[in-house]
């Protein structure tokens, strides 16, 4: 524990001395603090204090059991085997051909192995090196639905970009699609969609990926879609929107084996699309990380290549936590928003005095013994009021876990 709190505090300083560029950019995007430090991340603070209080952590997304165990095996014998030195810069030929394959398997989408996928030090990287590639300058605009991961403003001040915003609202969080249409102008050089949506769990109508096509074409801007939760939709298969008509030509699809194969550690993430935006963002990329996961990329091959009931089960299993929590959630007074994907369970605190949800969350692992994350945090500062009671939950942890969580919730509501 001493040991965590000083690395903390070694980043606290290191954060501090912020070089001029980032620092303009980052004010720019609201990312600075009062004191003009950019503060850690929501779930580096929530699991910090977690760890310090002894809370459970339904906060930071990940989860508390390992994955397949052929995944792990797999990766132990890469090492063993001296999958130790640089990967190729595009990725290990046997992960691009999985990942071609898996998109044919699942999806029916044509993946050129060698010119039109790359592997990324996660999604993140996915995301902050496809953005750098393709911003020109301070006048492209970068669409995003509100509220958002939050390596998206992040990544979109360093890249020099605006960032334009489309509110999704409970219930259902499904975007206007009159507001869409307002925000995609003639200068937004990317729309970026999460389908499944962290933090909402929001799953995006047909109807809406149809608007988001339309509206790149009629703009000329690319879709850079964010499909971590690809395999954790719970009422039916996910639709990659480069299935629909008119979108593969002018849309990048970002994965990462992290939360498919609960590897969140691994930072194995992928980026496919046409050949000349795929180019564009590795020119980017191998200035970044170059390349990463030398043991790891071969092991998540394995895991693309798993059997139907593998994902199926994996989804199942999830949907069957986030029922519990929410059970508890409800019994202990929240209101609750059940999420059609993804890791996260969205619920009012209003109820329990919590209509300030940053303040509320602040003082839960004290008071209740839980951590957890307000909607606030994944929002722009001009619009923090319109989502000021709302909590994310964590429901990828053990069973015990979130019967345990619950009952804290439902004493410390009583
Ligand atoms: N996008 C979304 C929506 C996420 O929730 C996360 C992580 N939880 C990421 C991207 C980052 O993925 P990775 O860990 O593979 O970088
Ligand atoms: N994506 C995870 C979440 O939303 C956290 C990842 C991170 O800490 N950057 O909780």
């Amino acid at each position: 524990m001493a040991k965590m709190s000083f690395r903390y505090g070694l980043s606290l300083f290191f954060m501090s001395v912020i070089p001029g560029a980032w620092r303009r950019t980052a004010a720019g995007a609201g990312l600075l603090a009062a004191d003009g430090t950019v503060a850690p991340t929501i779930f580096a603070e929530m699991s910090a204090a977690a760890a310090r209080t002894g809370a459970i952590n339904l906060g930071q997304g990940f989860p508390d059991e390992d994955g397949p165990a052929e995944v792990l095996e797999a990766a132990r014998s890469a090492i063993a085997n001296g999958a130790n030195q640089y990967p190729p810069g595009r990725g290990v030929p046997d992960l691009l051909e999985a990942i071609s394959e898996h998109q044919r398997r699942f999806y029916g989408l044509d993946v050129d192995p060698g010119t039109e996928v790359i592997v990324t030090a996660g999604a993140t990287e996915a995301l902050t090196a496809t953005l750098l590639a393709l911003i020109d300058g301070p006048d492209d605009e970068v669409v995003v639905f509100e509220p958002y991961y939050d390596s998206y403003a992040a990544a979109v001040a360093l890249a020099g970009a605006r960032l334009r915003t489309v509110p999704l609202h409970a219930p259902g969080f499904q975007p206007d699609l009159d507001r869409l249409a307002a925000t995609v102008t003639d200068r937004t050089r990317v729309i970026l969609i999460n389908d499944p949506h962290n933090p909402t769990g929001a799953v995006f109508e047909r109807r809406v990926l149809e608007e988001v096509v339309r509206l790149a074409a009629q703009h000329d801007a690319v879709i850079v879609t964010d499909e971590v939760y690809e395999h954790l939709a719970f009422h039916g298969p996910h639709t990659p929107i480069a299935t629909l008509p008119g979108a593969a030509e002018r849309t990048l699809t970002i994965s990462s084996a992290g939360k498919t194969f609960s590897t969140t550690g691994w930072k194995i993430g992928w980026v496919h699309g046409p050949a000349a935006l795929i180019t564009a963002v590795l020119t980017v990329k191998q200035y970044l990380t170059y390349v990463n996961g030398s043991p790891f990329q071969p092991a998540i091959a394995v895991g693309l290549r798993l059997d139907d009931a593998y994902f199926a089960v994996a989804a199942a299993a999830l949907s069957r936590k986030h029922e519990i929590l929410g059970e508890g959630l409800r019994s202990a007074g929240f209101t609750v928003h059940a999420p059609q994907g993804g890791y996260f369970t969205v619920a009012d605190a209003t109820a329990l005095g919590g209509a300030d949800a940053a303040a509320f969350c602040r003082s839960l692992p004290e008071r209740a013994g839980v951590v957890a994350i307000p909607l606030t945090a994944f929002v722009s500062e001009a619009h923090r009021g319109e989502y000021r009671g709302l909590v994310r939950f964590a429901a990828c942890k053990r069973v015990d876990v979130l019967e345990e969580a619950a009952a804290r919730l439902a004493s410390f509501a009583a």
